[in-house]
Order: C-alpha cells, then structure tokens, then sequence
C-alpha cells in the first residue's frame, strides 16, 4: 500500500522533533530572521524526528532517474554522469569562490575554464570556444546573434535562417526570437535533407543552415560535403546543433565538415546532469572569423597567468551574468580529463554499439524508420499497429513505466513514434531485459489492449491529464 498522506495530515500534537525550550521562556520566533516566521501557517506538522526523515526519502523514492533505472530518452542523451565529478564540482575552491574575487586568488579556477574551453574547441574542431551559454537553446541564441553581428559588420542584410522539417523545436525558436525569418527545408524519402529543396530555398537573405548531425531520426547526413558547399558558395554559415554530438565523439567533428558555428549541451555530451530546472551549459564555438563576435569575456593565459579580458568592439556583448555555470563547466572538463581522447571516443562508440544492440533485438517486430543505419537512437513506428488495437502512443509509454523504466520520447520527429536512445553505459543485461519488456508490450497491444489503455497502474500516480496537470498543478494542501 502506497502511503499517499501530506506531512499536514500525519502530524499529531503529541510529537515533536525538537524542544526549543518554550516552556523556560526561550521563544525560538525570536531568534530568528522575521521573513521565515510564517504566522499565517496554523498547522504545523509535528512529528517525531524519525517520521520526518522518512516521509521525505519516501517522497524522494517516488522521483524517476537515470539512478533509479534504465532512461532511454530518445534526443535527450542520457548521459551517465560520474559521481566523482559531482564531487570534484562541490569541491571548496570550486564551490565557494566568488565571482569578484580578484584573478591572483582564482588562478585555479580560471584555468579551468581556459583548458575547457581549449578541450571543447578540439573536441568540437572549432577555432574558439565561449562557455558563457546556459543551455543548448542558449547556445544556439548566442551562436545566431553571432552570425547576425558577422553579416552586420559586414553591411550585408540577411535575414533568414533554414531550418530541416526534422529539426528540434529550439531551432525556429532560437533563430526567431534572435530577430530572424525561419524557412523549413523538407527531408527526402530517406529522411536526410533534400538537396533539391535545399537549392530552392538558399536565397541572398539567407544568413545561416542549421543542421543537427547526425539529425534527430539518428542519421548522418551523407550529403554533408554538398550541403557545405552549397552553402559556402553564398557565405551561408552552417550551424551545428551539437544535441547529437555524442554519437560522433573522437570520430568526426563538426569543425572538420565545414560547420561555422557549433554548440555542445553538455548534459547530452559530456556527461552533466539533465537540469530539473538547474543549472546547465551549451558552449558555442566558432570558427576563425566569427571569434570577434563571440560573448565578451574569455579567459587569456599570458606570463604564466590567467586574465578574464574582453573580446572587443565587435562582441555580441554579455549573454548572462558573470562568465559560466562554472560547477557544469567543471564536472565537464573532470568527464573529459578523466577519459582523454581515446575514453571520449569509446563512449561515442558504446552509444553506437547499444542503440544498434538494441535496434537489432527489436527490429523483427517494430518497424524501426531507418532499418539498416542506426546512430546512437532510432525511431520505432507504431501508427498502424496502435490504430488497429483502436490505442494512441500514451498508451504504449504509460505501459512501459509499469515495467519499471521511463518511457522513450515519444511522437517526436514523427507522429506515434517512440525515439529509443541507451544510455552507453548501460549493460547488455540491461537492453536485453529491456527488448524483452518492449516485446512483451508488443503482444500485449495485439491481444490485451485493455492492459495499455489503463496503464500505469503501478506508478505512485496514475494516468493524469497532461495539459490540465502543467496547466492547473495543485500544489497546495487546503486546510479546509
Ligand atoms: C535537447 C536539444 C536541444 C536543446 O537543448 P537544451 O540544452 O535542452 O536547451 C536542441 N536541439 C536538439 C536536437 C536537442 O535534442
């Protein structure tokens, strides 16, 4: 039986955790800052010190992570994340140091954001590398406003970005609140982009190509030396969404194949956190000739010593307070120093080896979109089957989370699909049991479709109206 009860209703006046001395005239209200006391919260739990330790681990265990199982979010990546880096993150001198404290007292510190930004720009095959953007949106704002001050100092009007019909949504977003027109270039049959539509579209307004390679249905562009060159022709620069990068880590590199401009996401590549809302990184890089424009700061090593300096007249300027999210930058840089080349390019090829893996043991009964070329995700296509069983998409994922795991994405790039993507460093024991669970979920849909229409029924909660639970969270307990 799931114990569901709030604090507020296991609270009982007879218990309490700690005795401030109320009794002896000592009034802890007192002592306290003025802002925390809230009068108006009558109740207050009381509970014994034991019971309130266990109400919030068992709120804690009702949470799904990549600690607690097997998270095969497709374009999301996964990534394992050390706990050692966590550890070197909360480390005193990384943890503690204060933005304005003088560059004599942070050399170490400083250095680690010159070295991560030099790996970053290797890894990457970029000339320079600004670690300032929070995000890989942010980093494709930045990395636009970029392109958009490259063609300004260069008194040329250009106005619009290309984006594949297959790109994520923060493409458009990005290239539209950076002040640009967006205009779709379709995919051909094989889902790669169409060079014919490509040809149609490249106009002289057009300031950049964003690409994510391989692209979000887990294929490599093949036709990426003519789509440079292509665009080259017309000094379209070519943007690198890095969501992928992972699946080419220490293989090729974005610099290397003619991109201008590439982000990373750290949490999708090298090895971060997924936020929850926290903290997060999307360095940009560029090539020679965009480094001006990049955000101001960066950190110069000369005379044995390290200087945050500006980039000059032509920088797009600040892009957030201060210089990084410096505790993302760290456990980063810890994942790349850890690894070196040779580690980074095996997590690339275990990401291969398990998507494949897994492809592989599904592809008799799903219909994989891209049968014989499987990157490190792939799609499954369920449209038929599910409208046979008379079910939609929803109800394939909620039936997964009965098993045990969290759903892969679902319906993104297409309609009804699921987009798998295994963490690397899951096991073989892992995907088997997990192709064995799929398959199951299969059979069930053809002969018990009943089991995935009231599925979850093994979660804390059940099914919930999606948009109404965004929209109308109850968050509150009322008292009433
Ligand atoms: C995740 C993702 C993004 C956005 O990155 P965030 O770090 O979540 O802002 C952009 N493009 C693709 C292809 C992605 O998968």
């Amino acid at each position: 039986m799931i114990d569901k009860n709030l604090i507020f209703e296991k609270s009982n006046d007879s218990l309490s955790s700690y005795n401030f001395f109320k009794e002896d005239g000592f009034d802890i209200t007192k002592h306290l800052p003025q802002n925390l006391i809230r009068e108006e919260l009558e109740v207050f739990p009381d509970m014994s010190e034991g019971e309130v330790v266990r109400h919030y681990i068992r709120l804690s265990n009702r949470n799904f992570g990549v600690d607690t199982g097997f998270y095969p979010l497709g374009s999301c990546t996964m990534k394992y994340n050390p706990k050692i880096n966590e550890k070197i993150s909360k480390m005193d001198p990384f943890a503690n140091m204060h933005p304005y404290s003088s560059e004599d007292r942070v050399q170490g510190n400083l250095e680690v954001m010159y070295k991560a930004a030099q790996d970053l720009a290797e890894i990457t095959g970029m000339d320079e590398v600004s670690i300032a953007p929070c995000a890989g949106a942010h980093g494709e704002l930045t990395g636009l406003y970029v392109i958009d001050a490259y063609f300004k100092d260069k008194g040329e009007v250009r106005d619009v970005i290309l984006v594949p019909d297959s790109a994520h949504g923060t493409n458009p977003a990005s290239a539209n609140v950076a002040g640009f027109k967006v205009v779709t270039v379709k995919s051909d049959a094989n889902g790669f982009v169409s060079i014919e539509d490509l040809q149609v579209k490249i106009g002289d307004n057009v300031a950049a190509l964003m690409l994510t390679n391989p692209n979000t249905l887990g294929l490599y562009e093949k036709n990426i030396e003519t789509i440079v060159d292509i665009c080259h022709k017309k000094d379209i620069q070519l943007y690198y969404d890095g969501a992928n990068l992972n699946a080419i880590l220490g293989i090729s590199r974005p610099g290397d194949a003619g991109f201008d401009v590439a982000h990373l996401n750290l949490h999708k590549s090298l090895s971060t956190p997924h936020g929850g809302g926290g903290p997060g990184s999307g360095p940009v890089g560029v090539k020679k000739h965009l480094k001006a424009f990049l955000p101001n700061e960066k950190v110069t090593f000369a005379d044995k010593k390290y200087k945050i300096t500006g980039r000059g007249d032509k920088s797009i300027g600040k892009v957030r307070a201060f210089y990084c999210n410096f505790s993302v930058i760290i456990k980063s840089y810890a994942y790349i120093v850890t690894l070196g080349a040779e580690g980074l390019r095996k997590s690339g090829l275990l990401a291969l080896l398990n998507a494949n893996y897994l492809g592989y043991l599904l592809k008799d009964k799903f219909d994989i979109a891209t049968k014989d070329h499987i990157m490190h995700e792939f799609v499954i296509l369920l449209e038929k089957e599910l409208r046979d069983s008379g079910l939609g998409i929803m109800d394939f994922a909620k039936r997964i989370l009965d098993y045990g795991y969290h759903a892969p994405t679902v319906s993104f790039p297409l309609h009804n699909c699921l987009m798998i993507e295994p963490t690397e460093t899951e096991t073989i024991e892992v995907l088997d049991k997990f192709a064995e669970t799929m398959l199951k979920i299969y059979d069930e849909m053809k002969n018990a479709p009943d089991l995935l229409k009231n599925s979850p029924t093994k979660t804390p909660i059940k099914r919930v109206d999606d948009i109404t639970a965004a929209r109308q969270p109850i968050l509150k307990y009322d008292f009433q």
